[in-house]
């Protein structure tokens, strides 16, 4: 049988040190354990092996002008980690950490996230060191139409999805996918996701991430005999995820008592107001300081702080970025008596963190699953967008609901069939694996 160490050490001989990637590994093939006792196909044929090489990895450089006439230079990255279910589909991240590991990472966590989505979407991933905090519009719209005149080569509707992630919003999709369309003269809609509504995107897409991790939080609790209502929520970060999951948290009788950025951390047991935080966030690229001061009230901002230790929260949603939350964070929430933590961005538990979570037996939900909504809204954008179709509001979330709740059981269920009951990161990862191997193994030796 294959073990951990062989497939670690099958990857860092082949790579290097690439720490999240081995990192993400590590967590999906511990989580195999008991499927690969049942069933012994699986660790056979090198599947696991042919699983964490990806079918093809772009990197290229990214050259353009910025205000003052000075030539810059970055990288771009684009991973099309696997096939067997769709096209590659996931985002671009536009952070200064980017880099092989971190895109690495995300790519191999979208296959299987992709995979509990049901629907017909492989996994990729892909961005730039590119930061656009700080950089005007121009300097944005110019680096985003250098990025596509190489990228646009590898992507199309039925080939390669991409859509945004963190730095990569409304607007840089919009530069993206006008320099794509300019390049192949063609309105090719379904090429990019999140895209602007009058010209190809799904309503409730940018709600989608946010909404869906709340709705699957809904399960656990309801499976539970539970409810959001009455609930103290600590939510970190301040983008589009934490945005709508703050909205719809709310809306189910929640009350969201933090969110928070690089630079610190908002309290305020009042709850946060959600209008104004788009305001400051999405409109005047703020920062959550801005939010604090204008708000005033009750709310507190905390300089350097992270929000887990501003108060005692029955549900912890963290919405930042990977490793956000560690061993000593979840000490923090456990004392506080925090009941359950799912994932709004990726891998934003370490896995000492996970741990002391699951020992504490605390509700945890990996982002493959919690996190699904974004791209699960994503592909349903791409069927619109074949069917030269508009769906309603109401129409997309109620089918994103459905989603979740899909997942939601098919992760309980998966988990019970190997022996984990209620481990929804076990039954997450062999839920989606399942998928992805199933499919592997029927399309043959590639
Ligand atoms: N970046 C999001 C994720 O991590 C969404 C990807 C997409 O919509 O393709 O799943």
């Amino acid at each position: 049988m294959i073990i951990r160490e062989e497939i670690i050490a099958g990857i860092e001989r082949r790579n290097g040190s690439q720490p999240e990637f081995v990192q993400a590994v590590g967590e999906v093939v511990d989580s195999l354990g008991g499927l690969l006792a049942k069933r012994p196909e699986y660790a056979d044929g090198a599947l696991l092996e042919r699983m964490v090489e990806p079918e093809r990895q772009i990197m290229f450089r990214v050259a353009w002008v910025d205000d003052a006439g000075q030539v810059q230079v970055n990288r771009g990255y684009r991973i099309e980690f696997n096939s067997a279910l769709g096209p590659y589909k996931g985002g671009l991240r536009f952070h200064p950490s980017v880099n092989l590991s971190v895109v690495k990472f995300l790519g191999f966590e979208q296959i299987f996230k992709n995979a509990l989505t049901g629907q017909m979407i492989g996994g990729g991933k892909g961005g730039s060191d590119f930061d656009p905090h700080g950089k005007s519009d121009a300097e944005v719209m110019r680096f985003c139409q250098a990025f596509m005149t190489e990228l646009h080569r590898h992507i199309g509707a039925l080939t390669d999805v991409p859509a945004g992630d963190i730095g990569v919003g409304g607007r840089e999709i919009g530069y993206l996918y006008g320099q794509y369309k300019r390049i192949v003269n063609r309105f090719e809609a379904g090429v990019l996701t999140g895209k602007g509504l009058d010209w190809g995107g799904s309503l409730a897409r940018t709600e989608a991430t946010g909404y869906g991790l709340v709705m699957f939080a809904r399960e656990m609790l309801a499976a539970k005999g539970d409810s959001l209502d009455g609930k103290k929520v600590a939510i970190s970060g301040s983008g589009n995820v934490a945005i709508y999951a703050a909205q719809k948290a709310q809306a189910l009788g929640a009350t969201v008592v933090t969110v928070s950025d690089s630079a610190g951390a908002v309290y305020d047991p009042a709850g946060i107001d959600v209008e104004l935080l788009k305001q400051v966030k999405e409109v005047e690229r703020g920062r959550v300081l801005d939010y604090a001061q204008r708000l005033g009230g009750s709310a507190q901002y905390l300089e350097g702080a992270r929000p887990w230790g501003a108060a005692d929260v029955d549900v912890a949603l963290p919405c930042a970025t990977q490793n956000e939350l560690d061993e000593a964070d979840m000490a923090t929430l456990i004392q506080g008596g925090v009941k359950l933590v799912a994932e709004g961005a990726n891998m934003p538990l370490t896995n000492e963190a996970i741990d002391a979570a699951k020992a504490a037996g605390v509700l945890y939900a990996p982002g493959k699953a919690a996190n699904a909504g974004g791209v699960a809204t994503s592909a349903l954008e791409m069927a619109q967008n074949a069917g030269f179709a508009k769906w309603s509001f109401e129409e997309v979330e109620g089918k994103l609901d459905q989603i979740m709740r899909d997942i939601h059981s098919a992760s309980l269920e998966a988990a019970d069939a190997v022996g984990a009951p209620g481990d929804y990161q076990v039954g997450a990862n062999v839920a989606g694996f399942i998928k992805v191997a199933d499919a592997m193994l029927a399309q043959g030796v590639m």
